[in-house]
């Protein structure tokens, strides 16, 4: 099964679209897999993703291309019950490593961009200098984008204890060494703190923060 979705996956790599995969067992107890392209338009998420892939204007196109496989018990083997090749959309192989079900940040990425981020390094040369450690955009297996968001769910996960004078801290040495980084925040009735914001020159990296004190 692993290595009949790690073929369907290359295939889809090779080919140019991105892959879902949804599994689980028949009424008679029949195990079933179907990986599916990224564009079939009726992704198994929860209405708060839903939300977020709909202001991310992700585009659903009701294509149908994905295999399906069924497990046979008798024989400990899993079966392609279909196979639809055919898209409704045009492929393109070329930026295949854009794709977010083959973009992925391996570990030692993930451990130089942290040690970067608490040495001081900025967002963007920090970024910049793990992708060419990754062999360049094109070979790293992340996008900048993937980068910014990991570096900014680590410092993230610093300050949900609700440590507001360490967040205040962060930010006034973050603003100190990129101009660029803009923060804001707001006080409730109690002096506690309510909403925080904080953006560098990246304009989607908001996040708000409520309740903190
Ligand atoms: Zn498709």
């Amino acid at each position: 099964m692993q290595g009949m979705c790690i073929t369907y996956a290359q295939y889809a790599y090779d080919q140019g679209f991105g892959i879902t995969k949804n599994g689980g067992s028949s009424k008679d107890g029949r195990k079933q897999v179907i990986v599916h392209c990224t564009k079939d338009g009726k992704p198994k998420i929860s209405s708060k993703k839903a939300i977020a892939e709909k202001n991310k204007k992700v585009e659903k196109e009701l294509c149908q291309a994905r295999i399906n496989l069924n497990f046979d018990q008798s024989r400990n083997v899993w079966i392609i019950t279909s196979f639809t090749k055919k898209h409704n959309h045009t492929l393109y192989p070329e930026h295949s490593h854009r794709i977010r079900s083959f973009r992925q940040i391996q570990e030692w990425a993930k451990k130089q961009l942290e040690l970067n981020d608490r040495a001081g390094v900025s967002l963007t040369s920090n970024i910049s200098a793990v992708t060419e450690m990754g062999g360049g955009p094109l070979h790293c297996g992340f996008s900048e984008r993937d980068g910014r968001n990991l570096i900014v769910k680590m410092r993230r996960g610093k300050f949900l204890k609700g440590d507001a004078e360490a967040m205040m801290q962060f930010f006034r040495e973050s603003k100190q060494k990129d101009p660029n980084f803009y923060y804001s925040y707001r006080f409730d009735e109690s002096n506690r703190l309510d909403v925080v914001f904080w953006a560098d020159s990246h304009p989607n990296l908001g996040i708000n923060f409520s309740g903190m004190s």
